[in-house]
């Protein structure tokens, strides 16, 4: 017998592919219909809101692979689950959280921290493409989540009110609008500015005192030609929570490899630095030295997060 995630891919894949071509326009209306109830899979109990992302994520990911565009990126499942985890540790009291991914591209790694949120959550996600942006509201909508989403060039003017937790898997790469990037603290003094940099400002600027913005960053953020005017920034205008290099078996080389970095937006008030979170996590298909890396994480969330 198929799970509902087998079922719920079978039936978008079957769906899109009736022209391979417009797979993924055909993938939004598969959704649509479902949401309507005028279609859908054939399920024996109904699907959790995780099962019809993972379902979702097997056939944008099919789309895809069979439509190359440099730009979409999703986030892999074992690093969004990561950070949803991370999430949690973070937000332990709240009673309701607004998030803001400011370079959503398909929803994935929003729905997926919104999902495992234990607590109401409700998003704003940010995206230029508008074929993606589409994509999140098809499945923001099947998933029964919350998500207004802007379609615009995030690092513009942004009609956002303050959020408690950002994430976000930055676009990497030089930004080329250099008028727009001269109102960034990180416009360094010649040439284009890191749009990986311009993100994280934007992001840090629509969080409240004490929010958070969980980044997926390239691990060599600190060693590059900008990296002066980044370390002038964050000093002044963040608290550095923690650094986790993801394992090099995610990626293809080491040049791609990347980290999870941790930041909050400082209290009005001056409390105490609170311990910095330096870790390697490990191999995930290792269930063990996973279990002892999520046993680690939480000692430190339980000394270091209010
Ligand atoms: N987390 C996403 C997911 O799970 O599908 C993947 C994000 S992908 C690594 C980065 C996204 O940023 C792409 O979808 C790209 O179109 C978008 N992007 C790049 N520059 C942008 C900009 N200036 N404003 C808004 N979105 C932008």
């Amino acid at each position: 017998m198929k799970t509902n995630t087998e079922q719920i891919f079978t039936y978008l894949d079957e769906a899109a592919s009736t022209d391979e071509s417009l797979y993924l326009e055909q993938l939004i209306v598969a959704c649509k219909k479902w949401a309507e109830g005028t279609a859908g899979p054939d399920l024996k109990v109904n699907a959790t809101k995780e099962e019809i992302r993972r379902g979702l994520q097997l056939a944008i990911l099919k789309g895809m692979r069979q439509n190359v565009q440099s730009h979409h990126q999703m986030t892999p499942d074992a690093i969004g689950m990561l950070i949803a985890r991370i999430a949690s540790l973070l937000l332990p009291h709240k009673e309701s959280v607004q998030v803001l991914d400011p370079a959503a591209g398909t929803g994935n790694l929003l729905l997926t921290v919104m999902n495992t949120l234990e607590v109401p959550s409700a998003a704003v996600a940010v995206e230029i493409d508008e074929l993606l942006a589409r994509m999140i509201v098809a499945g923001a909508d099947l998933m029964e989540q919350t998500i207004r989403i802007y379609v615009q060039d995030a690092l513009r003017p942004l009609l956002v009110d303050p959020v408690d937790l950002a994430v976000c898997d930055l676009p990497v790469g030089y930004y080329p609008d250099d008028e727009n990037a001269l109102n960034f603290e990180m416009m360094p003094a010649d040439g284009h500015a890191y749009a990986h940099h311009l993100f994280i400002e934007q992001t840090m600027h629509h969080l409240k005192p004490e929010g958070y913005g969980i980044f997926i960053v390239p691990s060599a953020l600190f060693e590059s030609a900008q990296s002066g005017e980044l370390h002038t920034y964050l000093k002044k205008h963040t608290v550095i929570r923690g650094i986790l290099q993801l394992p090099q078996t995610l990626f293809k080389n080491v040049a791609q490899s990347k980290s999870i970095l941790m930041l909050q937006k400082p209290s009005e008030q001056n409390g105490p630095t609170p311990d910095v979170l330096l870790a390697t996590v490990p191999d995930m298909t290792d269930k063990q030295a996973m279990i002892s890396f999520f046993n680690k994480m939480e000692d430190w969330s339980n000394e270091n997060v209010k």
